[in-house]
């Protein structure tokens, strides 16, 4: 009878301290949503849209967690379910995501890299499922370290999520950020981590792939030198390439994108959501 006395004071502990930090939520598709936790139960596990999604600790506070919550550019609108559950009950946690209002542009590329041939269809088929199978990889052991810095500094010449049309035909979004970097620029590695994607690949040129672990990839795209190889462990700032216009592109730069627990999201927006972790009050 103590025992479960004591249970419910714990409980009851853990949804006061806790309540402060989980006030509701907005965020657009393609965000990535920061959940922080000072106290919860040991046995804790949090569902989004009933998929679990990994407690990681806190980077500074070993006692304190969080979640990262990865939002489709192609989600749902309205209200999602994000609940922790625990032995003895659970709680729910409100999340609205809202539409946001994309720019739109039009791009100019070869045009076998919009309709490619058989050969090119087979190719970019099978370099689409070896990066989503590494994407949906999580490897549960922490890499990255500090707060994520960008991969050059450089004017960005088009953000995420822009709607595009290339060559009057082919719609898709923008699924990573664009850099100015004329052919040659050194790229840095924007943490620590292990390199899963180092080679040619048609529609990302010569790319680069970085596991920082607990699921969370960077990518570095149409470059014109590879200085890592698979495999490889790259510290933060590291150079890792030279920028270039390989694949489908229609001049040179670079497109940084990230991708965590397999969904493409936001890369500056999940900058700013991790490295908040870092900024003490
Ligand atoms: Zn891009």
């Amino acid at each position: 009878m103590f025992q479960g006395f004591f249970m419910i004071i714990r409980y009851f502990t853990f949804l006061i301290f806790s309540l402060a930090s989980l006030l509701a939520q907005e965020a657009y598709n393609g965000n990535t949503v920061l959940f922080e936790f000072s106290k919860i139960p040991k046995d804790a596990q949090v569902f989004f849209e009933s998929k679990k999604v990994p407690l990681l600790t806190h980077p500074l506070h070993v006692k304190e967690k969080f979640v990262l919550i990865p939002i489709s550019y192609r989600s749902f609108f309205g209200d999602k379910n994000v609940t922790v559950l625990y032995k003895n009950g659970s709680t729910a946690l409100a999340l609205h995501v809202k539409k946001k209002a994309y720019p739109f542009e039009t791009i100019t590329v070869a045009p076998s890299k919009v309709k490619p041939n058989k050969k090119q269809q087979e190719r970019t088929s099978r370099e689409y499922k070896e990066a989503m199978k590494i994407y949906h990889t999580s490897t549960p052991k922490r890499y990255w370290k500090e707060a994520f810095i960008y991969p050059l500094q450089a004017k960005i010449t088009s953000d995420f999520g822009t709607a595009r049309m290339f060559n009057g035909s082919l719609k898709s979004f923008h699924s990573g950020t664009d850099f100015r970097a004329k052919t040659g620029t050194p790229i840095h590695a924007t943490n620590d981590g292990i390199v899963v994607i180092a080679k040619n690949r048609y529609y990302a040129g010569n790319s680069v792939v970085i596991d920082h672990g607990e699921g969370i990839y960077s990518c570095y795209y149409h470059l014109s030198a590879l200085h890592v190889k698979l495999g490889e462990r790259v510290k933060q700032g590291e150079q890792i390439g030279l920028s270039g216009a390989t694949g489908r592109v229609s001049g040179p730069h670079l497109h940084y994108a990230m991708m965590i627990q397999g969904v493409q999201v936001n890369p500056l927006q999940f900058h700013e959501q991790i490295n908040s972790l870092f900024q003490e009050e």
